[in-house]
């Protein structure tokens, strides 16, 4: 089967549709409209990226980013997906979110424009269908974040105001949050295709997210298994992405595991201070499956999960289907390895390789860990050119471990400021630190935005030097453990 995409020109505010999705059986989504609110207000806009998707913001109204205003060319649905949540299956679909429907990128890219927050679908179940100001503007402020370190996620272009309050532990403002994807096809699309065993369905969604994002695979008789095969290698350069800036996901469930590689479902997830691969944010994760140093092995599992879905394309023998999946998934390991060390490498200035360099690196986090020094930090310091000649640390195994440092430097041929140079590039001087997320949240959810928007303009250059203290700084020592919140 092959997929086309056609334009739909919208509105002079330069919106440019595609509503190929719907090309798809149609189980897989639901016409649903936004229901519009009381009183639209922007609270954020993301100019530059609504300047990179070719949008004129003079010309967009707060109306369209509540879903009061549909632009002409919209078709919206909500998608349908299932999804392993903390390991139980369950049936979902966009609960509170709806797709207006693909936009065409002045750069030709193809994203997904969607309203999260807009109001109740045929997936609600019991949920409201909406969401509250300050986990919008969480999401708005992590995702941007994210891209700025270089890391593929979804992006966000608004957060505004319904002018309604929603109810939750207590009473908070509404909002929506327009969300901007390369798609939002889940390894839970799969599984839901999976649960109603239709095989032309699957085959379908198979070869459409192929094409939309792996045009380079042939579309032959191994065409889903080399498909299969790539969103595994982009996952686990995802994953290793994450661990290279101390990112904790919180709910990898496998309805928010997306298949083009970005991450998506910004809830409970947060970058850590101190260095402790066990570290969980989210107050509902008391097994801690989803801790920092779980994650390479949980989006192992949920990869397996998208082959059960995947058994019936790709062979016919089931049996030789299974050795296939076993096959690749065998490879997840080695590839998640390779993508981490490299990155961990270029994060201590190496730019050739030694069989040491493994335990060179894990001896300095266990330091770390020992210590309980700033992920963040540690290595920002070590960029420094200074680094290179005097050890920065006191401690005697790190004085230790920076003298092998040091001496493996000198056997490659890069000079000290080269390897500074790439030091700095890959370790960031800023992250989005808990304690700054949340006094920007506070500050917004009293109406002043000035500090979310002084926080936001530095993660935006997170790699250079010069940031303040303040935004530079761990939260103050005696600060309570962080702790998030999914059902937001
Ligand atoms: P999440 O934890 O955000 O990934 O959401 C898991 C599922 O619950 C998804 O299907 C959401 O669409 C749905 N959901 C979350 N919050 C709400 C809500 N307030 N109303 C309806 N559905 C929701
Ligand atoms: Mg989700």
């Amino acid at each position: 089967m092959s997929f086309k995409t056609s334009e739909h020109s919208g509105s002079g505010a330069g919106w440019r549709w595609d509503h190929s999705y719907k090309q798809l059986p149609a189980l897989y989504f639901s016409h649903a409209l936004p229901q519009p609110v009381r009183q639209p207000s922007v609270v954020i806009f993301n100019e530059p990226l609504a300047v990179s998707l070719g949008l004129d913001k003079e010309l967009l109204e707060a109306g369209i980013f509540t879903g009061n205003i549909i632009p002409p060319g919209a078709d919206p649905i909500a998608q349908a997906y299932a999804g392993h949540q903390f390991g139980h299956f369950t049936g979902l679909g966009d609960g509170r979110a709806i797709l207006l429907g693909a936009h065409f990128a002045t750069d030709g890219g193809l994203y997904d424009i969607q309203l999260k927050g807009a109001g109740r679908t045929p997936y609600s179940r019991g949920g409201d269908g909406r969401a509250a100001l300050g986990p919008m503007l969480r999401e708005y402020i992590i995702s941007e974040a994210m891209h700025a370190l270089g890391i593929p996620t979804t992006r966000s272009l608004a957060v505004a105001k319904t002018g309604e309050n929603v109810e939750r532990a207590e009473i908070l403002e509404g909002a929506v949050l327009t969300r901007v994807a390369a798609s939002h096809i889940r390894v839970g699309t799969f599984q839901w295709v999976a649960a109603h065993e239709d095989k032309p369905a699957l085959e379908a969604l198979s070869d459409y997210t192929r094409e939309r994002h792996f045009p380079e695979i042939p579309a032959g008789e191994m065409r889903h298994f080399d498909f299969f095969e790539a969103v595994m290698e982009r996952q686990a350069a995802l994953i290793a992405r994450w661990l290279h800036v101390g990112f904790i996901h919180g709910v990898m469930n496998t309805d928010n595991m997306a298949l083009c590689g970005e991450t998506i479902d910004y809830g409970p997830c947060a970058f850590m201070d101190e260095y402790d691969p066990k570290t969980v944010f989210s107050s509902i994760d008391r097994a801690g499956r989803y801790a920092y140093e779980k994650q390479a092995a949980i989006a192992r599992w949920n990869l397996a999960r998208l082959a059960e879905a995947m058994l019936p394309v790709l062979h016919d023998d089931q049996k030789t289907a299974v050795d296939m999946a076993n096959e690749a998934l065998g490879k997840f390991d080695g590839r998640f390895q390779f993508h981490w060390l490299a990155g961990m490498r270029a994060k201590l200035g190496l730019f050739t390789k030694e069989e040491d360099d493994a335990s060179l690196i894990q001896d300095l986090l266990n330091a770390m860990q020992a210590h309980r020094m700033d992920f963040t930090n540690t290595f920002r310091t070590l960029s420094d050119e200074s680094a290179m000649t005097t050890c920065p640390f006191e401690q005697t195994d790190l004085t230790e471990w920076h003298r092998r440092w040091i001496e493996r430097l000198k056997r490659q041929p890069q000079n000290q400021a080269e390897a500074s140079q790439r030091m700095r590039d890959q370790n960031p001087a800023v992250i989005p630190r808990n304690h700054l997320v949340e006094q920007a949240l506070t500050a917004a959810s009293e109406g002043n935005l000035e500090v979310m928007n002084r926080l936001l303009a530095v993660l935006a250059r997170p790699y250079e030097s010069g940031h303040l203290t303040e935004y530079t700084s761990p939260a103050p020592a005696g600060s309570p453990a962080y702790q998030t919140f999914c059902g937001t």
